[in-house]
């Protein structure tokens, strides 16, 4: 068996098409979906992120603005810009770009963040609201991922699906959004015993934990859909997943790859949760 691709790009550019009709109405009734992006230090990878997340923006004509704060900066001072945020009308999305320097407290930053502009869903509200089937902010990577399956039409329905990883950001609301659509949910994590042993019963593999080629062929049953989180560098220093793309492929029914996979749908995401914080700020 060969895995078909799943192209996270092309189902990416459906979903755009979709969120520029919203904005086209947003705009049309005088509202700019609007997002503030808060950077601290200088990190270069945070650096290369926002600067994807701004283009986005940009080329959906959704307003957006870079905040940008030194590393010294007080953990008081960071939370002021936050309420600043909360309170300007034009912005309907605040993301504070992870990891903060290691002075400022990250959950007192997300909680100070109004839970009705957190796009990035990571305030306790949204993440309770997830949890009990309440209308919140999904995190935009494994919102992406559910969309992914769906456009898919992948059976979700009683399917076994196996996360491996459980963050906050990743691995916990991908069970979540996975538990709504009825499927049976395993976690793994790093004190899992024997990892292959529960993979292997999975209809859907969602590889979240940020190790490259964790998961080879011999984790995996004949059949199974492989979602790949991961994002590794592999020794020349290229984007790779946490998967062995081409051992799974060999096994799997449908596969992401990295790059090109689940990424592009993180940024769809974002972009999809400012225009509903625009829709919903102006009823
Ligand atoms: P975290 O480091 O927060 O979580 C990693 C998880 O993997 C933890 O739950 C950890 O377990 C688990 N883990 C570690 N080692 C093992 C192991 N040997 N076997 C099984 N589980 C293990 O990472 P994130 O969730 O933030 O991100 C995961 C990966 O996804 C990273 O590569 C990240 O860069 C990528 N990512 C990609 C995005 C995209 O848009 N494509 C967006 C966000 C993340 P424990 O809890 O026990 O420590």
């Amino acid at each position: 068996m060969s895995a078909s691709i799943i192209d996270g790009k092309k189902i990416s550019q459906h979903m755009r098409e979709k969120i520029e009709n919203k904005v086209m109405t947003l705009k049309n009734s005088g509202v700019t979906p609007g997002l503030a992006v808060v950077l601290v230090g200088d990190n270069q990878a945070s650096k290369t992120y926002v600067s994807m997340k701004q283009k986005a923006c940009e080329k959906h004509s959704i307003y957006s603005t870079l905040i940008r704060l030194d590393e010294e900066i007080s953990e008081q001072g960071l939370l002021d810009k936050v309420i600043e945020l909360n309170n300007d009308s034009a912005i309907h999305g605040i993301l504070v770009q992870l990891p903060l320097p290691s002075h400022i407290d990250e959950t007192k930053v997300i909680e100070t963040i109004d839970p009705s502009k957190d796009v990035d869903g990571f305030h306790p509200i949204n993440a309770g609201r997830l949890m009990t089937g309440g209308d919140g902010f999904v995190p935009c990577t494994p919102y992406g991922i559910i969309e992914m399956l769906k456009y898919e039409n992948i059976e979700l329905a009683g399917a076994h699906a196996v996360i491996v990883g459980r963050s906050n950001i990743v691995g916990k609301p991908m069970g979540q959004l996975l538990l709504k659509e009825h499927a049976t949910v395993t976690y793994c994590h790093s004190k899992t015993k024997d990892l292959a042993c529960h993979t292997k019963q999975a209809d859907i593999i969602i590889a979240a934990v940020g190790i490259r080629e964790l998961i080879t062929k011999e984790h995996i049953k004949e059949g199974a859909v492989v979602i790949d989180v991961g994002m590794n560098r592999d020794d020349e220093g290229k984007l790779c997943g946490d998967v062995d793309f081409q051992g799974c492929s060999s096994k799997a029914q449908a596969i992401t790859p990295v790059p090109g996979g689940v990424g592009p749908m993180t940024i769809t995401m974002l972009l999809a949760n400012t225009v509903k914080s625009a829709e919903k700020h102006s009823l």
